[in-house]
């Protein structure tokens, strides 16, 4: 079994389960079941949290972030494994509640309408952070890319950004600087749905005058398109039944009149997923 990292329509999906439950609570209680994730929780981490209202539970890329009234953000990332479980009108610190946690539950929210937010992560490579006025310039969104199902990623904006890239295009579209919240599996989802080969060099989606060539509006279309239907499927994620190529290896291409099969190939050290009849 391939392990299966959240990518912006994973997280999407957390996002719109967590808003209604935390908008407007307040953090009654923090409790941190270790030292650290993939990093240290940053200092007094519990102890900022407390207290402050829930402004808004916002995205940007694979972010989750969580606007207090102090002006400060709660910054979370899921990492490989990480996971919310949200619990309505648990009475808070009962033996029973404290039977059920599991072993990898590393840090619990008790907020002031009743609901507890339980964060699990078994691989343990998540992250929270405690982000200031400066949510922008934080390392994580310097230097990242638009949001793929905004306006400001569009065609032009992909062609200016693979100007003179020799890399190949799926690696390029992983890189987080060209666009913010694609991996492995969407990167391959979009370019079967654009009917461009993931071995294609970036720098042909542009014209010499970095302009979009007509590939390039195929794709930011198809990212957008295979983005929303990921996000619109209510299923639990991670099943691999739901893909175009992701994890079909072998399979015959779903593209009607193609014909082809399924390859997988190896591309900077992740796998990609593609039919090489009708991706060119
Ligand atoms: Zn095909």
């Amino acid at each position: 079994m391939m392990r299966l990292m959240p990518e912006l329509p994973e997280v999407e999906a957390v996002r719109r389960r967590l808003e209604p439950a935390m908008r407007g609570a307040r953090i009654k209680h923090v409790l941190l079941m270790r030292k650290n994730l993939r990093r240290p929780f940053p200092r007094a981490f519990a102890a900022r949290l407390e207290g402050r209202r829930i402004n808004s539970v916002d995205r940007r890329g694979k972010y989750l972030l969580v606007a207090l009234d102090s002006g400060h953000t709660l910054l979370m990332h899921l990492g490989m494994s990480g996971s919310f479980r949200i619990s309505r009108g648990a009475k808070r610190q009962t033996s029973t509640a404290e039977a059920a946690r599991d072993l990898h539950d590393h840090v619990v929210f008790t907020l002031s309408n009743g609901v507890t937010v339980t964060f699990n992560d078994p691989r343990r490579f998540g992250v929270m952070d405690l982000v200031g006025e400066g949510l922008a310039s934080h390392q994580a969104f310097a230097a990242m890319g638009p949001e793929p199902l905004e306006a400001s990623f569009d065609a032009d904006r992909l062609a200016r950004a693979l100007t003179g890239k020799r890399v190949a295009l799926k690696v390029a579209l992983l890189d987080q600087r060209v666009v913010a919240g694609l991996g492995n599996i969407y990167a391959s989802e979009a370019l079967h749905l654009a009917g461009l080969s993931p071995r294609r060099r970036s720098s042909t989606l542009a014209t010499a005058a970095a302009r979009p060539a007509a590939i390039a509006v195929r794709l930011a279309a198809a990212v957008k398109t295979v983005l929303r239907q990921a996000i619109a499927r209510r299923e639990r994620p991670y099943r691999g039944g739901r893909f175009r190529v992701y994890d079909r290896e072998g399979e015959p291409c779903g593209t009607p009149g193609c014909g082809g099969t399924i390859r997988r190939i190896s591309q900077a050290g992740r796998s990609t997923f593609y039919c090489p009849a009708c991706q060119r």
